[in-house]
């Protein structure tokens, strides 16, 4: 096998291991995501903000008033 060839393959490994690596983390953080959503849903929100958006101190939950 050429040295080319070699390293053609070492990439595609690589390549490979990464889109695997980018997957895991990538449904890593849908997880947190979703647990995120779960607290801010059982929060009681206390909001704070001005007249564009307001954001609550306790889970950080943000509420756009003007889009
Ligand atoms: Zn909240």
């Amino acid at each position: 096998m050429s040295r080319l060839r070699n390293s053609f393959n070492d990439a595609a490994e690589e390549v490979i291991a990464l889109e695997k690596e980018i997957h895991e983390m990538h449904e890593k953080i849908r997880l947190l995501e979703l647990r995120k959503e779960e607290l801010q849903h059982k929060c009681n929100h206390q909001f704070q903000g001005n007249d564009y958006y307001e954001k609550c101190l306790l889970c950080h939950k943000i509420e756009v008033l003007y889009y």
